[in-house]
């Protein structure tokens, strides 16, 4: 048995069902799960010394295209709204390589894990020749840092010649997908309860798949007992083509292609009205709150608010770095809190359900709340390390479960632990050679940029 003793914690927020805030304590993880919390949780083989800062349970992203991080900060498509600067970057992306799905999922996790999150979701929807390989590429990159990762098997199949958006040539056919979705679900799905790889079905967008991939993704991931997600509701652009193309508001067409339901969660949901916010409560589908992407892009401001009060399932997320354009959980959630305050003054999300939608929002998202999303006994040994013992955070931990979203905490965390392994300490990465991948990293974007034109 392995074990870790986390002691000298200033303050562990559990976001427990009771939102319990333990002062002066310690928590004791064995075997990857939680086995106590209390001022004397024991002896283990390894200690860990909290310096009296706080403990949170693990961030999880439910929504990232990590692949993004390598078509960042381009000046073509920097002030576009989502089309057009969709538009500038497929033939960027139908570069990719194996080489570039590894290094630039490095790069995303390593914002992600100095920055609390240990769960992250990512979308990947762009499959060339080269594209066998990538599902293997990213599962890599994640084992590489020690995250645990939801891959989305995303697919295009309306390509412009059926009135997409993406050309045809960053698209394939119906039948290749299905396979391809199925093998990588057979190949790296695992669903118990501690696990460090899912695999997910994630037909991109209504303007980028056809309507029998869309049925036919939502009818195999249920026979393979795997969940649903696409990007749903982004813009008004996004409206306006599915009702000129199907007649229907985007979220009645989903309906009509049995995308709702408990085990789907949909990207962005900006657009939806009255209506439509009670078919997401009575279906139980949820939304993945991207409050960056959505500034950077002018799409739009969720309605995170009321979707709260009728209990329709939210998590947060980052999206892809090419509309973010970091990977900063943690700062996404001071992000949200600002919004939504300027949206609706006392209305708004407090801070601390800024913290909660973050943690067990997104776990219920990606359908792991029964392990991940709490610092609870039993639950999987996830959480990160604030130290507010520094200068300019003197005065900030009055209320600990406010802090990330009403204060900010812009450095690393003290330490990332995922199943009671430490995969951050001080803005370190413990399992990786981080001066040898940063160079590697480096060679392997310019390359791939040379490739696409974009660099000369
Ligand atoms: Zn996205």
């Amino acid at each position: 048995m392995s074990s870790l003793l986390i002691k000298n914690i200033g303050a562990a927020v559990t976001c427990d069902e009771e939102d319990r805030v333990f002062k002066h304590t310690s928590i004791l993880i064995e075997d990857g799960v939680i086995a106590r919390i209390g001022a004397d949780a024991g002896a283990a083989d390894r200690e860990l010394d909290a310096r009296g800062g706080i403990v949170y349970p693990g961030l999880i992203n439910t929504h990232h295209h990590l692949y993004q991080t390598y078509s960042r900060n381009i000046p073509a498509v920097q002030n576009l709204e989502l089309f057009a600067w969709l538009k500038g970057l497929y033939g960027i992306w139908k570069h990719m390589d194996e080489d570039v799905v590894y290094y630039a999922a490095l790069v995303g996790l390593a914002d992600l894990v100095r920055h609390g999150a240990t769960t992250v979701m990512d979308h990947h929807y762009v499959f060339n020749e080269a594209g066998d390989r990538f599902m293997d590429a990213l599962f890599a990159a994640a084992d590489a840092i020690g995250v645990r990762l939801h891959a989305a098997r995303g697919s295009m199949s309306r390509g412009e010649s059926k009135g997409g958006l993406p050309p045809d040539s960053v698209v394939q056919d119906t039948d290749r997908i299905l396979a391809d979705s199925e093998a990588a679900v057979k190949k790296f799905h695992d669903p118990s309860p501690f696990s460090y790889r899912q695999v997910v079905l994630a037909p991109c967008s209504p303007f980028s798949v056809t309507p029998e991939l869309m049925v036919q993704s939502a009818r195999l991931a249920r026979s393979l007992g795997v969940r649903l997600h696409t990007h749903l509701a982004e813009t008004r652009d996004e409206s306006r083509y599915v009702l000129e193309t199907e007649n229907m508001r985007p979220l009645a067409y989903m309906e009509s292609l049995e995308w709702t339901g408990p085990d789907v969660w949909f990207a962005h949901g900006i657009h939806f009205d009255d209506d439509e916010l009670l078919v997401l409560q009575r279906t139980g589908s949820g939304v993945a709150h991207c409050p960056v992407s959505n500034m950077k892009l002018s799409s739009g401001v969720c309605r995170v608010r009321e979707m709260l009060a009728l209990g329709i399932p939210v998590g947060l997320a980052v999206d892809g770095s090419a509309s973010n354009d970091g990977s900063n959980l943690l700062a996404e959630i001071r992000a949200g809190y600002l919004l939504h305050r300027l949206h609706e003054s006392d209305q708004a999300p407090s801070a601390g359900d800024m913290l909660k939608i973050a943690t067990n929002g997104s776990a219920t998202l990606l359908g792991r709340d029964d392990a991940l999303g709490m610092l609870k006994v039993g639950m999987a040994g996830d959480l990160f390390i604030l130290d507010v013992n520094r200068l300019e955070y003197v005065g900030s931990d009055l209320d600990p479960k406010a802090l990330p979203a009403a204060i900010g905490y812009a450095g690393d965390t003290l330490a990332t632990v995922v199943g009671g392994q430490v995969v951050a300490s001080e803005g370190r990465l413990t399992r990786i050679d981080e001066a040898r991948a940063v160079s590697e990293a480096k060679k392997v974007w310019r390359r791939y940029l040379t490739r696409a034109g974009v660099l000369a």
